[in-house]
């Protein structure tokens, strides 16, 4: 496993745009923590814990859940010794508030943000992907009804288990959720690049990705 030099990520980008398949590829190449706020949230759910109650509703709709509520996990999951060999911030920060939070509990753990890698991806391929996807309930492996089909319909190449798809990839659900990411996600291409920390993915094949990353960050 390799370890990167610009190791502490964030990566930024509209759901569909690929965020949660470019971690997976990163993490069978990389030493390398995956914190992904959606997944967590949604393991809360399925625990129904009280804070998986309080996202249920707006997780459902494609509304953000309150800024308090996701910064507290994002904190105690950094301060796990996985995350310091870097981490990948997937899903979170998704508003500035939230990025400020970010910088403060990074401070407090000594360390800072290297890189906010984003996605650009166009709206009308994003509904085509959301509204496509499948995901695997053992491994998190992400299909694509169209682009990524899995061998046996239904069931995860990986780890055999069943695919499903996510409540709010309905295609009213993906449209609310763009609307969302534009309004109160977008400005945060603007917070970061005035840090001088965007580095913007090709919307191109894996392979292309791939090599695009070891170049910025290895
Ligand atoms: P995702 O899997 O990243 O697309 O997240 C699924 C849903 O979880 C989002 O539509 C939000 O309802 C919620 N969520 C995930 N991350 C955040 C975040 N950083 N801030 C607020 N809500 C979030």
């Amino acid at each position: 496993m390799k370890k990167l030099t610009r190791k502490n990520l964030v990566f930024l980008g509209a759901p569909g745009a690929g965020k949660g398949t470019v971690s997976n590829l990163m993490l069978k190449n990389y030493q390398i923590a995956h914190i992904s706020t959606g997944d967590i949230l949604r393991a809360e759910v399925a625990k129904q814990t009280p804070a998986g109650k309080e996202a249920e509703a707006l997780m459902k709709s494609g509304q953000l859940v309150p800024d308090a509520l996701v910064a507290g996990m994002v904190r105690s999951r950094l301060a796990e010794p996985d995350c310091a060999d870097g981490f990948i911030l997937d899903g979170f920060p998704r508003t500035v508030p939230q990025a400020e939070l970010l910088e403060k509990a990074l401070e407090e753990l000594g360390t800072k943000l290297d890189c906010v890698v984003c996605f650009d991806v166009p709206d009308e391929e994003l509904i085509q992907r959301l509204t496509a996807r499948m995901n695997c309930r053992g491994c998190d492996e992400i299909y694509n009804k169209i682009f990524k089909k899995p061998a046996r319909e239904g069931i995860c190449d990986k780890c055999g288990s069943e695919l499903y798809q996510r409540a709010d990839d309905s295609l009213e659900t993906a449209k609310s959720r763009l609307a969302v990411f534009h309004k109160q996600t977008q400005p945060l291409m603007d917070y970061y690049t005035q840090r001088g920390l965007v580095f913007t993915l090709p919307n191109a094949d894996h392979e292309t990705i791939m090599a695009a990353i070891a170049k910025e960050l290895e």
